[in-house]
């Protein structure tokens, strides 16, 4: 009775504001088994996200219990006269206000207890997952059948639909493609309220365009993933190089390799400063190193640059590791006496962020402003980037947070995805993961990193560096028209098919809902 009572008022609320014009019992009769909701709490929670950059309320919070129940809202949002936004929040993990809709529902697809549990196929490889599904739990649940995904984030909590509506990279990209090019099937509900299966082989026009398409064709509700047998360890080296050439010669070697005498996962990343916030992502560099990090930058302003490769094994294979992984090291030029190596379960790497993240909350430093920018760079014009960003832009100055350097192989990703990345065979994301710190030191404020980014972005245009954003954010159609490029034509067709109303994930700001009058329009 008091859910009813909650959801009937939910719906008077949503009445009121945005005129929809089915009636309360109407809505009522839709019979949703999750819960609609009002109360400030939860509303607070989908105003925000990891970036905390925008605060954008939502009317109400829609907790689903099911694809169907997904299906009923978007329905009801899209044959009302007025009509209403609907964004599918996953972890919001976003930094822009992506999962945020203002005056709309948002779905809270992440959570205890929300959809049904992860279906492992042990026989076919392949998982069964439910969109708001978060990778950690995805990970527990195949283990236990000894198996995993092949690709992943470098950070775990985050939702499969979150990820796959983005790509999802990380040091296993090069090899295995992003994760959207590790799914075999997805059910979709389309902004017309249509419950839809997707595949290669059904419906192909929706399933590339939901892959990478930022949440704009619908809301992924399943998803179907590729697995294999789960490595039980791995070893996880660092190497440092103070020449960026020899840095990205190498990493790009790495990826080049075939067959199984190659590395599992490539990443690097910049050292400009260690430190707690600075580096969170990544803190092995312990008392024991035979070397001192610092004096090793000290021929080169300071700048160093860390190559991270790991490799899985079995304890059947235990014997073999240690040789196959000499004989890849033997190949690189690094400083020599700079390798430092570890040994760790296959869970505790990959969910190896987390326990940063509890540090850093331990500090009050996770939940701060974060204004990330996420650049695919051309192979060609890697070296014009180090020159013009690392060394000039960035100089010697603290970094207040990682910043992210691999390369990745085109040819993992399927050109007929939403995703879009730069025009050469080989290309690098860098990533600058910085947090802003109200500490009266200028240079970790959130204006000087938020005009730092400016400036990158500047310099690269006028160097004529053709990056694409990963994550990308936009305030004008213009802009999203030159990001997404030839791929523009098809993703504006498929919304008017999927999304004709321009209901959903209106927070990444591409399309404005149909519904909104021009006076209405101006905030977005
Ligand atoms: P949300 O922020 O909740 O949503 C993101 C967008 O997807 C929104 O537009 C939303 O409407 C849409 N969406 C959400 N769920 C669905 C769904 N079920 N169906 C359709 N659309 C949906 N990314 C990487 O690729 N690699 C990394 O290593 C990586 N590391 C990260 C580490 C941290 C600490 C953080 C904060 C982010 C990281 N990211 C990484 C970025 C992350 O992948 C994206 O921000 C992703 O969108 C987060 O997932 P989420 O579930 O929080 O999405």
């Amino acid at each position: 009775m008091a859910t009813k009572l909650l959801l009937a008022f939910a719906i008077c609320r949503l009445i009121l504001t945005v005129g929809l014009t089915l009636k309360p019992k109407e809505l009522l009769h839709l019979g949703f088994d999750g819960q609609l909701s009002v109360d400030p709490a939860d509303v607070d929670y989908a105003s925000k996200d990891f970036g905390l950059l925008t605060r954008v309320e939502p009317l109400a919070v829609f907790h689903p219990s099911s694809s169907l129940d997904v299906a009923r809202l978007v329905k009801a949002a899209y044959w009302s006269d007025q009509g209403f936004t609907v964004s599918a929040r996953g972890h919001g993990h976003s930094i822009n206000g992506q999962a945020q809709t203002p005056n709309g529902v948002v779905v809270q697809m992440s959570g205890n207890g929300i959809g049904p549990r992860p279906r492992v196929r042990a026989g076919d490889m392949y998982v069964d997952l439910w969109g708001g599904e978060l990778w950690i739990d995805v990970l527990r649940s195949t283990l236990e059948y000894g198996l995993a995904p092949k690709s992943w984030t470098d950070y775990l909590h985050l939702s499969v639909g979150g990820t796959l509506s983005n790509a999802g990279i990380s040091g296993q990209a090069f090899n295995h493609g992003p994760q959207i090019s590790n799914v075999h099937e997805l059910d979709v509900v389309t902004g017309k309220g249509e419950l839809v299966t997707c595949s290669e082989e059904q419906n192909s026009e929706l399933f590339h365009a939901v892959l990478g398409g930022l949440g704009q064709f619908g809301i992924i509700t399943r998803a179907r993933i590729s697995l294999e047998p789960a490595p039980q360890r791995m070893r996880w080296i660092r190497v440092l190089y103070s020449n960026f050439s020899a840095f990205t010669r190498d990493q790009e070697y790495l990826i080049s390799l075939n067959g199984s005498q190659k590395f599992d996962y490539v990443e690097g990343f910049v050292i400009v400063d260690e430190g707690l916030i600075n580096n969170w992502r990544s803190s092995f560099f312990s008392p024991r190193n035979p070397v001192k990090i610092s004096s090793l930058g000290s021929n080169n302003g300071g700048v160093l640059y860390c190559l991270e490769v790991t490799k899985n094994y079995y304890e059947s294979t235990a014997a073999s590791v240690d040789q196959e992984v000499e004989v890849l090291l033997k190949k690189l030029n690094f400083i020599p006496a700079s390798v430092f190596t570890t040994d760790l379960p296959y869970v505790d790497f990959l969910d190896r962020v987390h326990k940063s993240e509890l540090k850093l909350r331990s500090k009050g430093l996770w939940e701060v402003p974060h204004p990330w920018l996420n650049l695919f760079v051309p192979k060609s014009k890697i070296d014009d980037f180090n020159r013009g960003v690392f060394k000039g832009i960035l100089g010697n100055k603290r970094t207040s947070g990682p910043i992210l350097i691999y390369p990745m192989n085109k040819n993992k990703w399927d050109e007929r995805s939403s995703a879009v990345m730069p025009d050469e065979e080989v290309f690098y994301l860098v990533a600058f993961l910085r947090s802003a710190l109200d500490n009266g030191e200028e240079s970790q404020s959130l204006e000087y990193l938020s005009n730092q980014n400016l400036q990158i972005l500047r310099f690269c245009d006028d160097d004529g560096i053709k990056v694409k954003q990963y994550l990308p954010h936009y305030a004008t159609q213009e802009e999203w028209r030159e990001h997404l490029g030839s791929k523009w034509d098809r993703f504006h067709k498929m919304k008017a098919k999927y999304d004709p109303r321009h209901i959903l994930a209106s927070g990444q700001q591409i399309f404005t809902p149909t519904f909104l009058t021009s006076s209405n329009t101006a905030s977005w």
